[in-house]
């Protein structure tokens, strides 16, 4: 499948990897929104959020924020993550995937 997301997960597309584990690998986003940016990939190919019922899949996306936010240090400052749905919610990558932002106030909407 022509796929960056399932590719980088593969190591056969070049990404900066902050943190992996048997389902998730969570690399650096290429164009940063913030000073922390990073991308909380599963290794399984899932289009949307609508196309994954793994709990414990989703679970680890979750728990590997956690897990950075402590690593990082921004566990008390404050962290955001947001997964984007579809065109009308900003989805341009069709691999599932949770942004994890971080290093600046981020107040109100995304951007
Ligand atoms: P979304 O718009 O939610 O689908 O997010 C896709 C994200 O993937 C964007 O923030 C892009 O900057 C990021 N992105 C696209 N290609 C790459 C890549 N090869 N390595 C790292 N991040 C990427
Ligand atoms: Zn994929």
């Amino acid at each position: 499948m022509d796929c960056i997301f399932c590719k980088i997960a593969q190591k056969k597309m070049n990404a900066t990897v902050v943190h992996e584990t048997q389902s998730i690998i969570a690399i650096k986003d290429i164009h940063p929104q913030a000073p922390t940016h990073l991308l909380i990939i599963p290794k399984k190919h899932y289009s949307t959020l609508l196309d994954c019922a793994d709990r414990e899949l989703l679970a680890d996306m979750l728990e590997a924020a956690k897990t950075l936010a402590k690593d990082l240090g921004v566990d008390s400052k404050g962290f955001r993550t947001i997964i984007n749905t579809n065109e009308e919610g900003g989805q341009t990558v069709f691999h599932l995937h949770m942004h994890f932002i971080a290093g600046r106030p981020l107040m109100g909407k995304m951007g």
